[in-house]
């Protein structure tokens, strides 16, 4: 009764984000009550496991009582306050930290509040550079096809799901998209690393032809999660890295889903052993408690601005809760758990379940691959196994696993026609079992 009576209140006033709010008068909205690791309790006492660690952010459980605590003490002392000319010890704190445990030469940290907005700042900065170095011709980004960056202006024009941006083509800036390194598309027989290296030729040819005109070239690292959790070979960051030096283009690597774990090391670039010029973070950077991001740079780009005010060569970018103190406590807590306890060792025994539990799926009729890399598992769904010819987007195949799973006690949220599973790392192998069951049923169903 509680559920359906918010639920009214709800859509009386709200608009949900990538939604079709019409959706709703089929499909009941859950109004959720509490969260406690990985379950989520709706108010009639319903569980729900959050198998995709709430839209990806969450990493070691709702209500944690160590980022609560952490949280609780701030709370008393300093929720936020501005931060251009002013600073506090849970700011610099994080900054020094994060310049810790990234790659090599990421050594200034500048905060935004969400992943677009660190996506912005980072094409911004680029951009900005190379007019501080007074070359003016670079104006172009170079992206991957299938990439996904988020929904802001600059963000979305960077990414390439035509579901998010065809809409506003009108409004974006242009971008050169080079072909994916997504090894869905390799022949059969061919190891990932074969068919990411032999994309690679493509951007390669790009950049030798457009490098007088681009700032840079920009990656999400590994997967590209909202484009379908589609994976490829860690040589194509090696390959790319080099490549950008050669041709005087920065890198920006968008780990704002991969970071913190996800992909098996703690950032997705050092399974390539490289450092980008920009390295953007959100999501997993609170445990999933609040919204902040942060943008990490090199020396050189960060002294390319630094000059007397009268040059006119300062980052002007700013957002009302840049480096908000209760966002930065969150995170130095969640980074605390990874420095306390054998998270990534811990993640590869809950990997290697993940792979055992996901091969039964190999077999179905209506599954054309099974891919993983770390703690991301996806289930690529199609309506015929040999051609893998996809199912229509209009049948909404996701939304009948969707709303199956639901119903029994399992949040997962297809992309399309795949099915993937990014939980928390405080998941257990049982809850990893049902999770797997649950899709398993729901996709026979
Ligand atoms: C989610 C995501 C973003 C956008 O982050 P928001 O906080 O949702 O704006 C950008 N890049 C990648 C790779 C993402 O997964």
């Amino acid at each position: 009764m509680k559920n359906s009576l918010l639920s009214q209140r709800d859509l009386a006033v709200l608009w949900h984000p990538c939604t079709q709010m019409h959706d709703h008068e089929t499909q009941p909205l859950i109004p959720i009550k509490s969260g406690h690791g990985v379950w989520l309790e709706d108010f009639e006492g319903n569980h729900y496991l959050d198998a995709i660690s709430s839209w990806w952010v969450n990493l070691f459980g709702h209500a944690n009582p160590i980022i609560n605590a952490a949280l609780k003490a701030q709370l008393d002392n300093l929720e936020h306050v501005i931060f251009a000319g002013f600073t506090h010890e849970a700011a610099i704190e994080l900054a020094e930290k994060l310049v810790a445990i990234t790659p090599a030469g990421l050594s200034r940290c500048f905060y935004a509040d969400n992943g677009s907005a660190a996506v912005e700042v980072a094409l911004k900065m680029s951009f900005h550079f190379w007019q501080n170095r007074g070359q003016s011709r670079k104006t172009k980004f170079i992206t991957l096809e299938n990439s996904y960056h988020g929904e802001t202006l600059g963000a979305l024009a960077v990414g390439d799901v035509a579901l998010y941006k065809k809409t506003y083509a009108p409004l974006l800036m242009d971008v050169i998209t080079a072909p994916s390194p997504d090894c869905y598309f390799r022949d059969e027989g061919e190891s990932w690393a074969d068919y990411s290296t032999r994309q690679f030729a493509h951007i390669e040819r790009i950049l030798q032809e457009n490098a007088n005109e681009v700032c840079a070239v920009i990656v999400e690292p590994l997967v590209q999660c909202a484009g379908g959790m589609r994976m490829y070979d860690a040589i194509y960051l090696k390959l790319l890295r080099a490549t950008c030096d050669k041709y005087n283009v920065h890198l920006i690597a968008d780990e704002i889903a991969v970071g913190f774990g996800r992909t098996g090391t703690l950032f997705a670039c050092e399974q390539a052993d490289i450092s980008p010029d920009f390295l953007c973070l959100s999501k997993g950077l609170t445990g999933g408690y609040l919204p902040l991001s942060a943008v990490l740079t090199t020396n050189d780009i960060y002294a390319a601005f630094y000059d007397d005010y009268s040059k006119l060569t300062a980052f002007l970018h700013s957002h009302s809760y840049t480096g908000n103190a209760l966002a930065c406590r969150a995170a130095l807590a969640t980074l605390g758990i990874f420095e306390t306890q054998n998270v990534l060792g811990n993640n590869q025994v809950l990997a290697a379940t993940m792979k055992t539990l996901s091969q039964r799926f190999l077999n179905h009729p209506n599954v054309a691959e099974v891919r993983q890399t770390g703690m991301i598992v996806a289930i690529e769904l199609v309506k015929n196994k040999r051609t893998r010819e996809a199912y229509p987007w209009q049948e909404r195949r996701g939304l009948q696993v969707y709303r199956y799973a639901l119903s029994k006690g399992v949040l997962l949220r297809p992309l399309g026609n795949v099915i993937y599973f990014i939980p928390p790392y405080v998941i257990t192998p049982e809850e990893l079992a049902l999770m797997f069951d649950v899709a398993w049923q729901a996709i026979t169903a």
